[in-house]
C-alpha cells in the first residue's frame, strides 16, 4: 500500500480493522496515478480488500496461494466466462490475494525487439498489488469484465512508471514473468 502511495505514503492512514484513509490534496492526486487508485478504492461504496501471504478468504472458505497458483482476484460482479465463480469473502465485494514470497520467485525478461533477452527484471510485491488492485476496482466498482479491467490496469502502471522511472528496474505488475528462480 505504502509502495503505491510512492512518496505520498504520508497521507495513508490505517484503522484497526484494516481499513485505510487518503488525505491528501488535489495537487498530490493528480501527480499520482498509485494514489489516485488507493483514494478511488477506500471512497468506493464497494469493500475491497488485499491479501499478500499463503492463502486468501473466499466465500465459506479460503483458497491457498502457491508458486503455481500466486494470485487470486475474486468480485461479487457476475462474471459470464463459464466457470464457476468464486466469490470474496462475507463483507467484502472484492479480495485481491497474492503469495507472499511471489516476488522472490520470478523474473521478466527485458531487452529490445532484436534482442528479446538482454537481460532479467525482478518481480515486485508492490507492483503486483497495485495492477491487481486497480483491476479488481474496475471489476468490483465499475462492474467491468476481465478483460477491459486488466487492460484499464496496464494503462494505469503505465502512467505510474512514467512518474517514477525507477520502477523500470522491476518486472511490470501484470506480468508476464517469463522464468521462475529454482
Ligand atoms: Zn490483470
Amino acid at each position: 500500500m505504502l509502495y503505491i502511495a510512492g512518496m505520498d505514503a504520508n497521507t495513508v492512514s490505517f484503522a484497526e480493522d484494516g481499513t485505510f484513509s487518503i488525505n491528501a490534496s488535489k495537487e498530490q492526486l493528480a501527480a499520482n496515478t498509485g494514489l489516485r487508485v488507493l483514494s478511488l478504492i477506500a471512497g468506493s461504496s464497494k469493500r475491497i480488500g488485499l491479501t499478500v501471504g499463503n492463502n486468501v478468504a473466499k466465500q465459506n472458505g479460503s483458497i491457498p496461494l502457491t508458486l503455481m497458483f500466486p494470485i487470486q482476484n475474486l468480485s461479487t460482479t457476475a462474471d459470464p466466462r463459464g466457470n464457476k465463480q468464486t466469490l470474496p469473502p462475507n463483507g467484502f465485494d472484492g479480495i485481491v490475494g497474492i503469495f507472499s514470497s511471489m516476488a522472490e520467485t520470478r523474473l521478466e525478461n527485458v531487452g529490445t525487439k532484436k534482442n528479446p533477452v538482454i537481460g532479467t527484471r525482478p518481480a515486485n510485491l508492490g507492483a503486483i498489488a497495485f495492477h491487481e488492485l486497480t483491476e479488481n476496482f474496475f471489476k468490483t466498482n465499475s462492474g467491468l469484465q476481465y478483460q477491459p479491467a486488466h487492460d484499464l490496469a496496464i494503462g494505469a502502471e503505465r502512467a505510474l512508471r512514467r512518474e517514477r522511472p525507477e520502477l523500470e528496474s522491476f518486472a511490470f505488475g501484470a506480468g508476464p514473468f517469463v522464468a521462475r528462480i529454482p
